[in-house]
């Protein structure tokens, strides 16, 4: 990984970007969940710790699987705590966005499909495009300090971005 907190900065800047139609948290849950694997692979003491999760098609996989979990979380909340949930799908577009089934889907799929990007380029034993080549064209691409500056830099545009949003929910509101 870049340690996996740094993959949330991009997601917090395509939630700036798209907020009404973004899931922040289904985006932080495929990091979280897709990055089990080289945690599990550390303990155990087995290498190489990034296999089929950090593969395109693994963590398209990962990040479906975490979205359908948000999915699920999202619903049963609204179930048992209507008065809780109801009120975020009406409320601000960062909010609508969070809980929305569109909006989970779409963080999943981002969060699964922008990790072995990032982690293949800092990690040699990364193989994005597996089962079908074991090449990782993106190793190297920059240093692993502009990396995670950029990862720092994504994160701090996302914030202003979606305090932004907030500020035009808050003007529509008022
Ligand atoms: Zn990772």
């Amino acid at each position: 990984m870049p340690f996996t907190p740094f993959h949330f900065g991009p997601g917090l800047a395509l939630k700036g970007v798209a907020a009404p139609m973004f899931s922040w948290s289904a985006f932080v849950a495929a990091q979280v969940l897709i990055d089990c694997e080289p945690l599990y692979y550390l303990v155990h003491q087995e290498y190489p710790v990034h296999r089929f999760f950090h593969s395109f098609l693994g963590a398209t996989a990962g990040g479906l699987v975490a979205a359908i979990l948000c999915l699920v979380i999202v619903r049963a909340a609204g179930i048992s705590f209507p008065s809780l949930v109801a009120p975020l799908m009406g409320s601000t577009s960062t909010a609508r966005g969070e809980v929305s089934s569109l909006g989970i889907l779409l963080g999943g799929l981002a969060g699964g499909l922008s990790h072995p990007f990032l982690d293949g380029i800092m990690h040699p034993d990364v193989r994005p495009f597996m089962p079908w080549s074991d090449h990782n064209p993106f190793l190297g691409l920059i240093g692993v300090v502009p990396l995670h500056l950029a990862c720092v830099a994504a994160a701090l545009l996302g914030a202003v971005c979606v305090t932004l949003w907030r500020f035009r929910s808050a003007r529509r509101a008022g």
